[in-house]
């Protein structure tokens, strides 16, 4: 397949994720521009039947099962996927911006001697060069990044930057087992336990709506009303670093630049004052409402809709219209 597109997608309990849909959908229209083919690959446990799954999303599928891929690991996946790459020699790597993807792709390039672009919110063809557009200086603008050079490019998207569109019809593509030639001493970490989030509880990189609460919600117990609030607009429920250093939530929570990087259709920010750092991983999002009783707040500059209120006013007061106009429908 010398040349062709690949696309790394991301699996979670045998369920494909959606970054994995949306840079397939990106896969495609660069394959279609480039004239080339667009293969896809799955790594994991019992992850077979997930490569039929992707055979209507791409021309050909590797499927790379292995117990010891059963949990990611950055030694695991790098060697299997490092021998696919050697063998294969796609000319573009495409992965998601996510925590796994940003862990193995930088690693993989370094193995293959490729070109990485990370973190990039579009990559388009331009006079057959491979042109991405990457945010810099904490979101406050965009830099083009062309990817030169022989190798093999890898791009890394950010999660909700592509619309997921499924093919006008099943590519039909061939799934290929692949060998997984990991043994157990080639890991060198070990997952002791696996903390899983609250059963329904939405993930933040892919969900449409946040509701994310900061140090103005005063504790564990005032950030009730944001949750209170998320559930009502069935949101994913975020916090402000400072949330997280105070112990209120858990890290997995944090948006920011030492946080998740968002980018929801609507993204309600309480009692958050609009750190750089916390704008850094929200600045994305469509439309972004903020609550804060400092008409002054950093926040307002970037939001669609500001209401100065106390939250534990303004918060209550929401989930109650939302509630009525639920219960008109
Ligand atoms: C290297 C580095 C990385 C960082 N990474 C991140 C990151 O990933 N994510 C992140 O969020 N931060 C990050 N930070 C921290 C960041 O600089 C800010 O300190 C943090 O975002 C502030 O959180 P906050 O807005 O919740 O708190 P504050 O800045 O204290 O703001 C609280 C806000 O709540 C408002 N408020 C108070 N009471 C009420 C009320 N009753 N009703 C309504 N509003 C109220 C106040 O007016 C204020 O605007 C990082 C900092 C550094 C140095």
């Amino acid at each position: 397949m010398a040349g062709e597109v690949l696309v790394l997608c991301e699996q979670a309990d045998g369920k494909l994720k959606i970054i994995s849909n949306e840079i397939l959908t990106k896969g495609r229209e660069i394959s279609a521009t480039l004239g080339t083919e667009l293969a896809a690959v799955i790594v994991g446990s019992g992850v077979e039947p997930l490569g039929q799954e992707l055979s209507n999303w791409a021309n050909r599928v590797f499927v790379i099962d292995s117990p010891q891929l059963a949990s990611y690991s950055t030694d695991g996946y790098t060697k299997a996927l490092g021998r696919l790459l050697t063998e294969q020699q796609p000319r573009l790597v495409l992965c998601g911006a996510s925590s796994q993807g940003r862990d193995l792709v930088p690693r993989l390039a370094a193995r293959v001697k490729g070109g990485l672009a990370s973190n990039c919110s579009d990559l388009k063809v331009e006079d057959g060069r491979l042109v991405t557009t990457r945010p810099v200086y904490g979101e406050k603008t965009y830099a083009q990044v062309a990817l030169k050079g022989e190798g093999i490019q890898f791009v890394s998207i950010r999660p909700k930057a592509v619309v997921p569109v499924e093919p006008e019809a099943p590519m039909g593509g061939e799934v290929v087992k692949m060998e997984a030639d990991v043994a157990p001493e080639d890991i060198r970490t070990k997952v002791v336990d696996v903390l899983k989030g609250v059963e329904g509880m939405i993930e933040l990189t892919e969900a449409d709506i946040i509701v994310s609460g900061g140090r103005g919600t005063k504790g564990e117990e005032g950030f009730g009303c944001v949750e209170e609030l998320a559930k009502e607009l069935n949101a994913a429920v975020g916090a402000s670093r400072s949330v997280v250093d105070a112990g209120w939530k858990a890290h997995s929570y944090q948006v920011g630049q030492t946080g998740k990087v968002v980018s929801p259709q609507l993204y309600i920010a309480t009692g958050i004052s609009g750190a750089i750092q916390h704008l850094a991983g929200m600045r994305t999002s469509k439309v972004i409402v903020a609550i804060n009783k400092d008409s002054e707040a950093p926040i307002f500059k970037v939001a669609d809709y500001g209401i100065v209120a106390d939250l534990f006013k303004a918060c209550p007061l929401l989930t109650e219209e939302i509630r009525k106009l639920k219960a008109q429908q």
